[in-house]
């Protein structure tokens, strides 16, 4: 049985619960320079336990794709080592660090202390590790979209149009694009779009964008 242990119990001075793996996991692969920190809800999983159902056993990751938890009483989970890859966002695993708090953000509200133990997360690892943006899944999805630009989706931050009826407006003209595509992959992307880290995270996103984002 192979095991993956994580060994510390702080990440740069922030004190963290680890989340050992005591089934057949393998160690993930090594991240060379993470660029992104990039925020997620959990959604409906609640749970560790039904985290790691979900992307251990079902998905078959090597550990909880997240490396990080934040639970709604702002305790903090280590859950994968960040010098590792993820398994979070579609297209930036090999660059970027996932913070996901858990809740479903499109129904509920993010906590005080989720929210308060995230801007200590955040603080500490810009700094340390230099890291170029941090993002919700959602504005990471966007660029690649953008990037790849096969829907034609018009530039804007889908953080402007956050609670706001342009904003479903929107949503569904590119959902119109997107089934014309009608590759699965874009299709996965664009759920993500909807789904993470929901509507109640954006304000907060805004937040971030400001204070951690230099461009
Ligand atoms: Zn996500």
């Amino acid at each position: 049985m192979k095991q993956y242990l994580l060994t510390k119990t702080e990440i740069f001075g922030i004190p963290v619960k680890k989340i050992n793996y005591t089934f057949d996991v393998e160690e993930p692969k090594p991240m060379k320079t993470p660029q992104y920190i990039i925020i997620h809800n959990t959604g409906n999983p609640n749970t560790i336990q039904k985290i790691i159902t979900n992307h251990v056993k079902k998905k078959h990751y090597t550990s909880i794709g997240y490396h990080i938890l934040i639970g709604k009483n702002g305790q903090i989970y280590y859950s994968r080592d960040i010098s590792k890859v993820g398994a979070h966002t579609y297209k930036y695993n090999t660059k970027a660090i996932g913070i996901a708090l858990f809740g479903n953000f499109n129904k509920t509200q993010p906590t005080e202390k989720q929210l308060a133990s995230l801007n200590k997360l955040l603080d500490i690892l810009t700094k340390e590790l230099n890291i170029k943006e941090v993002l919700g899944h959602n504005q990471a999805i966007y660029k690649l979209l953008e990037q790849t630009n096969k829907l034609d989706i018009p530039k804007l931050n889908p953080l402007d149009i956050a609670n706001d009826i342009k904003y479903y407006t929107f949503l569904k003209e590119i959902d119109e694009k997107v089934k014309k595509v009608n590759e699965d992959e874009v299709t996965n992307i664009f759920n993500r779009l909807k789904t993470c880290p929901g509507v109640n995270m954006y304000k907060h996103l805004k937040e971030i964008e400001e204070n951690y984002n230099q461009s």
